[in-house]
């Protein structure tokens, strides 16, 4: 049987999170988020977490050698080895797209989709917001949202165009912007 491995692309705020929790729950395999590995590094105050905290404070992406070193490590552990995975937020730049393609046949992997969640940007404002009153994180302020879609719009849309041209890694484009069961629905019936 082939393992599921998928990458979760799309904006902040267009329900990647949530919907990747469902689904890597709903299939059994692990749900790696590099932003939750890096928040409780934070809180932690673990090396790199000390490293990642104004970066993420500001909305900016943390290095990609940072990310580069904790995916290569949390790819390898045996969770990830034998069940698959579902990747939340890494990559986000070309660097770690890249990085990705070339790790994953060192280490006997293989990425068979990538599900780009689309969500219009009035409509993720909005849902930042009310997130941030929800959980308090501290890169939820109005000023930092901004700034996270614009980072998101030069960092992370290219990688769009990289899936499209991938043969290693299907690319499906998803419409966020419709009720979470829905959306869970066609997600299961793609990765079945
Ligand atoms: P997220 O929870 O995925 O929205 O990530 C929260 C924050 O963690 C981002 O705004 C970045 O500062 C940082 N982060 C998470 N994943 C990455 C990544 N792949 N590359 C760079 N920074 C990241």
């Amino acid at each position: 049987m082939t393992k599921n491995r998928l990458i979760f692309l799309g904006p902040p705020g267009a329900g990647k999170g949530t919907q990747a929790k469902i689904l890597a729950d709903y299939l059994g395999i692990p749900h790696i988020s590099t932003g939750e590995i890096l928040r409780k590094a934070k809180q932690e105050g673990t090396p790199v977490g000390l490293q990642a905290k104004a970066y993420m404070d500001r909305g900016d992406l943390v290095p990609d050698s940072v990310l580069q070193e904790l995916v290569r490590e949390r790819l390898q552990q045996t969770d990830a080895q034998t069940q698959g995975w579902i990747l939340d937020g890494f990559p986000r730049t070309l660097v770690q797209a890249n990085f990705l393609e070339t790790l994953l046949p060192e280490i006997n992997q293989s990425c068979n989709l990538a599900i780009n969640i689309t969500v219009a940007d009035e409509v993720l404002v909005s849902r930042l917001g009310k997130r941030a009153e929800l959980e308090g994180r501290s890169d939820d302020t109005e000023e930092v949202i901004r700034n996270r879609l614009v980072v998101y719009g030069q960092e992370t849309a290219p990688l769009i165009d990289f899936y499209q041209k991938s043969s290693n890694t299907t690319l499906v484009t998803v419409d966020g912007d419709r009720s979470l069961e829905v959306i869970t629905d066609e997600l299961k019936k793609l990765t079945a």
